[in-house]
Order: structure tokens, then sequence, then C-alpha cells
């Protein structure tokens, strides 16, 4: 049952929404104090703490210096090559400073863009920082994805920087970097930018262009005494572009400000994460996600914590790694997803109790639906309770989830308990667009204004951003998170999967279209369709089923056994092994409406060996037999 702690504090964060968030605002610093908290004459967008001024790398370091300048801010570690590094507020607040002068000599101000390509090294970590300190805008782009993806999002977001890094290293395999972006800006039309190459040792000789690309080191080693500072942003001001999938091919810029993201995420650290300053906080995201920029960056600098920064697989070099840490850091508070706990569930379950875990309180997880044997397994498994966390990149912290901060309410499984503070939730008819009572399946919307920490628009596209998220209803602007739910009679959420072409591999969202896109790219195929599948280990794969254009080929090369290969090796190099189809069946033709539109819940229904429901509109039914004789 939601206690009555915590309907007080949200019926609170509603109902007297102002003066509520103006004292979650005392959390952060603000060089000139805002005028309004909210600011709402324009909705669906959301100024919060119009008209004051301030910093996020002031509010993640400068702040903490004259109480933690020799505290650890930024622990390294990777297990990939071997080396730690502990950097203090202090040092950290020299690294970024020495980055944000390398940045303004580049030419880099307030509001231009510096996308970032990087691996889990500090150096990104330093350059969002340094990014933010100079008031311009930052976008990593996750160190997975290929040279087209890469290519879109410099043409979205046209930085004035890159950084990048020789490469990244993956199970002890070097994966090359630099020749990714290279290819990526011959395939963009953006004007060209500036390149900084962080050049680890990995991929040795790797060719520079002059007059673009800048080494690391040796820029730094101009700029070892720069103090640049802070350029005071207006709250609204944006800090990142972050890319997301959606149904169409082109991804959209999640945008965020910079002072409701700032209050937000203290404000969460506190309520939601029962993270006090000076604790160890490891979240085991990436930075290129949005669990990344939010936990393993910004919130917890914010709140004066020493965050981990580990760059490996939980398994390597063996399956203890993770606990060895909280053991060595004194964690306190993890955050990861389920697909990491489904694979160290795979292995000896003794690797849980080999290290002292007295340290860590809570372990958060995040990013997909966390069944029961899973929470189960981890929750005996270390001692201490988990919370599920449901959120999106847009929104930038959780939407549905336990405050344990503000009261520990029982968890019920498979639930991500209540709507967080500030979030006023409604799960709505898909039809009809009414609100539905308890136990009734709707769409699950928040009601605007959406609260501080939200996006804010889409980068460079405000009707877009109101046509994509609250044009489901006419002339209702509710904003729409694409998620089935359903709500008990004790107030508790339930999660049932999205209602659109999005699905989510592994935590990572992945739109279908692209993925058909990039199959599409391979020249035999003329058509395609993707559907996600349930899968054990990750959540959902995907799984495409492609038209082929010479039947005579494809079954040459199915002979050979090469044709399914192929297709995926055009999806790696199109978007990333991320997006790669698990497998891929070929076909003559796709079951499709008479309108022409594809029947893609019939499809995932067969691969999932389900009933494909309503085909009465189906335009040619022998094309739903093929997919059932493909699936075999
Ligand atoms: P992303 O924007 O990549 O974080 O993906 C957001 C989507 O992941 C949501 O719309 C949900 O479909 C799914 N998701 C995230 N967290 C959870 C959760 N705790 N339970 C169920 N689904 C989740």
């Amino acid at each position: 049952m939601a206690g009555e702690r915590y309907a007080q504090v949200h019926a609170q964060s509603i109902e007297e929404r102002s003066s509520f968030w103006a004292e979650q605002a005392r959390r952060i610093h603000w060089e000139r104090p805002f005028e309004q908290v909210l600011d709402y004459s324009r909705p669906p967008f959301a100024h919060w703490f119009k008209g004051g001024l301030t910093n996020l790398a002031y509010n993640a370091i400068d702040r903490h210096l004259a109480t933690r300048a020799d505290q650890d801010a930024l622990v390294y570690v990777s297990t990939e090559t071997g080396q730690t590094h502990r950097y203090t507020y202090a040092q950290l607040y020299r690294e970024v400073n020495r980055l944000a002068g390398m940045l303004t000599g580049l030419g880099v101000g307030q509001g231009d863009r510096v996308l970032i390509y990087m691996p889990m090294v500090p150096e990104a970590i330093f350059a969002m920082l340094a990014t933010v300190r100079l008031g311009a805008v930052h976008s990593v782009v996750f160190g997975g994805f290929a040279a087209s993806s890469l290519a879109a999002r410099i043409d979205d977001a046209r930085p004035r920087v890159i950084l990048t890094a020789d490469a990244g290293m993956r199970m002890g395999k070097v994966i090359p970097l630099k020749p990714l972006l290279d290819e990526a800006l011959t395939l963009s039309d953006a004007p060209e930018a500036k390149v900084i190459v962080l050049d680890r040792g990995l991929a040795p000789d790797q060719p520079y262009k002059p007059g673009r690309d800048h080494d690391y080191a040796r820029l730094r080693a101009e700029h070892m005494n720069a103090e640049v500072p802070c350029t005071w942003v207006e709250s609204g001001h944006p800090s990142y572009i972050l890319y997301t999938s959606g149904t169409t091919g082109r991804p959209k810029g999640v945008q965020r400000d910079t002072g409701g993201y700032a209050v937000a995420l203290a404000s969460s650290m506190e309520y939601i994460y029962c993270a006090r300053p000076g604790d160890a906080w490891f979240c085991t995201s990436d930075i290129g996600w949005v669990v990344g920029h939010s936990y393993i960056v910004y919130a917890p600098l914010i709140n004066g914590s020493t965050t981990i920064l580990y760059e490996g697989l939980p398994t390597r070099p063996d399956p203890g790694i993770w606990w060895k840490l909280v053991q060595d850091y004194r964690v306190t508070g993890m955050f990861s997803s389920p697909t990491a706990v489904r694979v160290l569930k795979k292995q000896d379950p003794s690797w849980l109790t080999r290290y002292d875990l007295s340290s860590l309180r809570y372990l958060f997880l995040a990013g997909e639906p966390l069944d029961q044997p899973t929470s189960d397994w981890i929750a005996s498994g270390i001692g201490v309770p988990v919370i599920d966390n449901y959120w999106q990149t847009e929104t930038g912290w959780p939407i549905l989830t336990a405050q344990p901060g503000i009261e520990d309410t029982p968890r019920k499984l498979g639930s991500p308990s209540f709507a967080t503070y500030g979030y006023q939730l409604e799960i709505r008819d898909e039809a009809s667009g009414q609100a539905l009572g308890a136990d009734q399946k709707g769409v699950l919307c928040i009601v605007p204004p959406m609260p501080p920490g939200c996006m804010s628009t889409i980068w460079g596209d405000d009707k877009r951003f109101v046509s994509t998220y609250f044009s489901t209803f006419e002339g209702d602007p509710v904003y729409t998170t694409f998620d089935w739910a359903t709500r008990d009679e004790e107030g508790y959420y339930f999660i049932l999967g999205r209602t659109d072409d999005v699905i989510n591999v592994a935590g990572h969202r992945l739109g279908t279209r692209e993925i058909e896109e990039a199959v599409q790219t391979h020249p035999n195929i003329a058509e395609c369709a993707v559907v996600g599948v349930a899968d054990a280990l990750k959540g959902q794969v995907p799984v495409a089923f492609a038209v082929v254009k010479d039947i005579e080929a494809i079954a040459d090369a199915a002979r050979r056994g090469a044709h399914e290969a192929e297709v995926q090796k055009a999806v790696d190099r199109h978007i990333g092994a991320i997006g790669r189809p698990a497998r891929v069946h070929f076909v003559t033709g796709l079951p499709k409406t008479r309108s022409g539109k594809l029947l893609r819940r019939s499809i995932q229904a067969l691969a999932e060996g389900r009933d494909p429901g309503d085909l009465t509109t189906i335009e040619d039914p022998s094309a739903l037999e093929q997919i059932r004789q493909a699936l075999g």
C-alpha cells in the first residue's frame, strides 16, 4: 500500500507544485535566483526556474571544493586494460578546466555542440563536464554505434568539436573507434568539425587528418594551467542532446535543460536513492545511455558522492568483479539493469557471497521489465532490497519507483511501485482517451506540465516534440509514454510493454524501423519486417523477415549458409552490433492489411508461438503462412 508519508509528499509535489520545487531548488547553487518556479505559458513546454542562472559543472564540481577537495569524485576501473585511476574533486576540477581550455581553443562557446564518441574512460566524463562548463551542449553517442548511425547524429547536432579515442576494448578485444568516426565524417553533410583523439595506445598508427584532428594529450599539455570560468546559463538553456529511437528510422534528439535537470537529480539522490554526500555510488550503465548521463555522471557528482566508472564486463576477470568493487570502495548504492543480473545469474551463485557487501544498502534496476525470478535471485543472493525503476530517456529520471528516502513502502514483485513525486500519472484508454481505474489496461500518460528534469523539446524540432508525445488524444495534450500499464487497487503500477514499434534489447531501446532500414541496405533485400521476440536473457531480441529480390541468389547463398550472416553484417555496419537481428528469415512477401499496413503484431505473435489475433483485414493470407513456415 502506498504509505502515508509518500502519499503526502506526492500530493504536495502536484498540488503545491511551486512551493515544493522551490524548496527542492535550494539543493543546488544559483548564481542568480530564478524569478518563477515554473513558466507554463506555452504548453506543453515547461520552463522550470525561469530567470535563474546556474551551471551544471559548477554544481557537480566547484561547489564541493570547499568541503570535499580531497575526497574521491571519480574512481575509474577498467578490467579491459587493467587500469585504475582515482580523481579527487580537486583533480576532477583541474582536468575539466584543462579540457574546457582545449575546447575554448578550438572555438567552442555557449550553445555550440560537442559530440562525444568515446569508450568508458574518465576523459569522456571530463568532456561532458567541460562542455556544460562552457554553456555548450554535449551529445554523447554510444561507442557501439556504427558509422552511419553516428553520421545521422552528427548531421542533426552539427557539432563544432568531436571527441573520440583510438579504440574501445571489449572482452580483451580492441575495437577501433577513430576509423568509424572518419567514415561517419565522410558520410555526414554537416560542416566539418574539429576532432580530439584520445590515444589510449590500443590501436596505434591511425592516420590523423592535418588541421582537423588533434591529439588529446598534446592539447592537454598546452592547457595544463587553464582556469576556465563557468558560463552562467539561464535554467532553460540546453545542457545536452541524447538521441533515442522511436517509430521512425530517424532518431530523436532528446534535449535537456540545465536548472530543472540539476534540481531533479539532486532531489532524487536523497528521496529515491538514499545516497548521502561522501558515499560511494556505482552505476554499471554506459555513459552513452540516459542512465549513464544521470546516474554515472551528474546526480552522484551534484550530490558530492564518489562515482565509480567501470569499463568491462560483469563476468571478467570473474563474475565476482562487481561485488569486489562494492567491497573495495564501500559502495552504498548500486544501479544496474535486469539483463546484467540475468548474465550473472548464469554463473556460480557463490560469487555473490565471496565479498563483504555490508556497505551496500540498495540495488536499483532500470531500463526494462524486471522479472520476478531475477529479482528474487539477486535480492536473496546479496541480501539487500532490490528496487525496480521505470523511466525513459525522455524523462531523465524515474517516472515510477519506490522512494525509500521518503518512505520505505513495501514492494510488490513485478511492479516498479508508485509515481515518483512530481509526476502526475494517468492510465488512459487507447481509443477513447478516458482515464481508467484500477486493474484496467491502458496507455501510461503523464499529465503535463512534466516535472523538472524531463526533456524540454526535441533538438531543433518543437513541432515533432508536440506531435510525437502530446498528440495521441485529440484536443487533450497529455504526454504519452507509449507503454501499456495497469495500476492495482493498492496503487502499484505494472508495465506491460510498448504500444509502438519500439523494442527493448538488453535494456537498450531500438526502433524496429531503424533495423528494417539497415536490413534493406543489403542489395538483395527489397523489404523487411523486424519484430521484437521474447528472449530469456535480453528481454527481447530483434528477428527479421526479409523479402528477397532474387530468389535464386538467396537459395544459393542459403545453401552455403551465408545469407543470414551477410544481412546481419549489413546491420552491424549500419547501426552497430546492438541492432543485429538474432535471426533473419527469408520470405517472398509480408503480411499486410489491405491498406498496406504491416501486420507487425501478428508477425510478432507468431514468432513468439502465440495466436496471431484478428486477421480479417489481411491482404494476402499466404504471406502469413510463409512466416509460419519460415519459423518452422
Ligand atoms: P529508454 O528510453 O532506452 O530508457 O527506454 C525506455 C523504455 O524502456 C520504456 O518506455 C519501457 O518500455 C522500458 N522500461 C524502462 N524501465 C522499465 C522498467 N523498470 N520496467 C519495464 N519497462 C521498462
